[in-house]
């Protein structure tokens, strides 16, 4: 049998081993330039990546 598969919207990284997108963050740090650095690991295999996130800068009223 095919495993269906849900039409989602790309919520992450898929895994590059098994394509599931089912990651357990097992950390999450804080660069200095202001992304952020997680380390996942794949729920089905096992596969551990690191991802970079970009965090959008928070849109500030110009006070003059
Ligand atoms: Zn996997």
């Amino acid at each position: 049998m095919k495993a269906a598969r849900a039409k989602r919207e790309d919520l992450g990284i898929q895994c590059p081993r098994c394509g599931c997108r089912h990651f357990h963050t097992t950390h999450t740090e804080p660069l200095r330039d202001g992304r952020i650095r997680r380390r996942k690991v794949c729920r089905h295999c096992g596969r551990k990546v690191i991802t970079f996130e970009a965090v959008p800068s928070l849109p500030r009223g110009r006070d003059c």
